[in-house]
């Protein structure tokens, strides 16, 4: 008997944002069949409960209703049925984020976890889906970008498609509509990248950087088993920044801009950002989609799944996103070292570094990391930016102490020959135990005080056994994100200790920096700046207001708490040294010269 679970999916009423999605069961549970949507998509560690979409659900057997009880907020029970049995289901999607699904008449694009139910204790079977295109003229000339293995289906065309079981089900993100598409070869592995939205991108140097980049990923850790073919799914709208990693594919949100436009050749800020992006989900291929913590096998999506290692698993990623640019030659070595400038800049910026390990970070993603509220600088630290912080560390710190020997290329390399296809996940201590192997050294101190500590890393020292001076100055203004070198006429003199952002023609406190001069003036988030020094204070004008003043200066500031004018004294403190920027240092030694080459043309 063939068991394949037979899903269809067709977008039922566009201008409605609804899809019809039916799903037949050959074989039913005899007890009565229990369908389950997730409550998270992996790779984004929130809550989700897609279920709240399911807007209409029915079940029939034998051309007959079958009943269907809702156990609780995400399943649901059919009752015994002796034949087939097929669910129906109408599921909202007007979702346009890399976790949603979305659908109007211009495109369709959903996420397996939105719109395809489980079934349960049939987890494992195979299963096929149809995607139907929506009815009319207007959707003639739409395509469908998706890794989904194709069953019939012809390239880029509507039809059936296939996959091993469920998790593989939901693990490719499917876009129809009016689609630019450019094709590479890695390896002899054939590449693919979608692009949505209006765009004029080069397609020809796109796909030629993508496949440099993608080449230098496979050197590092070997192809992985299984990896037949990549895609990029690509939502370039005016503006936006995102990414989804899959097994097989990606999907990444960027700003229009952030794509080169023909005729361009340079690497400005926009298209760095862009390429940083595709590297990072890139790498996820193998750094937490196959190599996964143990917590993740297998994923288990109706609750909370908790590691300590997602600063493993994202932070370790993101310092190979970046690096992998300056060893591919994409970017000069002065703008890697802007990026990691950046990067220190933004782990400096929060005193939350202080107060949260990445290893607590990572535990409590679901609940702090992704759900941050204007108090997350002081009580929270990114386990993606101090994660790659602590990578680089360490990459350092062993290239230092084995004198070359052993890098974190090597660590990564163990970890994957460990985890890689053995289809076992990453225990909460395994990375460190293999860095100890694999190095042949004692790390403890190093992971107590940086992954479980909250340590300052030792980055000024290590950098500089690489020839790099590590420099901090203050910021410029509230739009510096640090990473270059600046005039001391252009760094401000004071500051607030506060952010302020302006909304609908408000400007607000943001964060509230702990001990910072606004909030030992009394000042909260959500307070709204009417005047300091008895002229009008904005979101704007702020960091040209603060030049007139000095460390030390008492003004009067004027803020609304709701309806409520408050009138309070602040007293302007120095700005912090909380920008961080990176110098080659010029005539280093012949061992430190080597060093580096090492590290960044590896
Ligand atoms: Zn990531």
């Amino acid at each position: 008997m063939d068991t394949t679970h037979r899903y269809r999916i067709s977008p039922q009423d566009p201008a409605a944002h609804l899809f019809e999605v039916r799903l037949t069961v050959a074989s039913p549970d005899p007890e009565g069949q229990v369908f389950v949507m997730p409550a998270w998509i992996p790779g984004s560690y929130m809550i989700r409960d897609y279920a709240r979409n399911v807007v209409a659900i029915r079940a029939e057997s034998d051309g007959l209703d079958v009943p269907l009880t809702k156990l609780d907020k995400s399943s649901w029970r059919a009752a015994p049925v002796q034949k087939s049995l097929t669910l129906v289901a109408e599921i909202y999607a007007y979702d346009l984020s890399v976790r949603g699904a979305h659908l109007d008449k211009t495109h369709a694009y959903f996420n397996g976890p939105c719109v395809f139910f489980a079934v349960r204790g049939q987890e494992d079977l195979p299963c096929e889906v149809e995607i139907v295109p929506p009815a009319g003229e207007a959707a003639s000339e739409w395509r469908v970008a998706t890794s989904m293995r194709r069953k019939g289906a012809d390239p880029y065309g509507f039809g059936t498609f296939e996959a091993d079981d469920y998790a593989e089900l939901i693990d490719h993100p499917v876009e129809a509509g009016h689609l630019t598409i450019g094709e590479f070869e890695v390896n002899g592995i054939p590449h693919a990248i979608a692009i949505r939205g209006k765009t004029r991108v080069d397609m020809g140097r796109l796909c030629n950087d993508l496949q440099t980049l993608c080449e230098r990923h496979m050197a590092l850790l070997g192809v992985p088993a299984g990896l037949d073919r990549y895609l990029f799914l690509v939502h370039a709208p005016g503006s936006g920044y995102g990414g989804l990693e899959h097994r097989w594919s990606s999907s990444l949100v960027c700003a229009r801009d952030s794509l080169p436009a023909r005729g361009d050749d340079s690497v400005g800020d926009a298209y760095r950002t862009f390429l940083g992006l595709a590297s990072h989900e890139y790498f996820h291929s193998w750094n937490v989609k196959r190599m996964k913590p143990a917590a993740f096998t297998p994923y288990e999506l109706s609750s909370e799944s908790y590691t300590g290692l997602l600063w493993v698993f994202e932070g370790i990623t993101s310092y190979y996103d970046d690096l992998a640019l300056v060893r591919s030659g994409l970017i000069t070595e002065q703008s890697y070292l802007e990026l990691l400038g950046r990067t220190i800049t933004r782990v400096l910026r929060g005193s939350g570094r202080l107060r949260q390990s990445v290893e607590e970070s990572s535990f409590d993603a679901w609940t702090k990391f992704y759900k941050k509220d204007a108090n997350a600088p002081n009580a929270i630290v990114s386990y993606y930016a101090k994660g790659s912080l602590i990578a680089l560390a360490l990459d350092l710190k062993l290239r230092t102490e084995t004198e070359g020997r052993v890098s974190l290329d090597d660590v990564m390399k163990a970890c994957w020959e460990r985890w890689g296809d053995s289809g076992e996940g990453m225990p909460e201590d395994g990375f460190e135990v293999i860095t100890a192997e694999v190095s042949g050294l004692d790390l403890d101190d190093f992971f107590d005080a940086s992954v479980r500590g909250t340590g300052e890393l030792p980055l000024e020292t290590l950098l500089a056994t690489h020839g790099i001076a590590y420099k901090l100055r203050p910021a410029s203004g509230s739009t510096d994100k640090g990473g270059r070198k600046l005039d001391n006429s252009k760094q401000r003199s004071v500051w607030l200790g506060a952010t302020l952002t302006a909304t609908n023609g408000k400007s607000t406190f943001a964060a509230v920096m702990n001990g910072g001069p606004a909030e030992l003036a009394g000042i909260a988030p959500g307070d709204e700046a009417v005047a300091l020094d008895g002229l009008q204070l904005t979101a704007a004008n702020a960091d040209s207001r603060l030049k007139a003043y000095r460390d030390g200066d008492e003004l009067e500031l004027v803020v609304f708490r709701g309806d409520e004018l408050l009138t309070t004294r602040i007293r302007l403190a120095a700005a912090p040294l909380d920008t961080c920027y990176l110098e080659l240092i010029e005539d280093v030694e012949l061992d430190v010269e080597s060093r580096r080459m090492a590290w960044l043309h590896a």
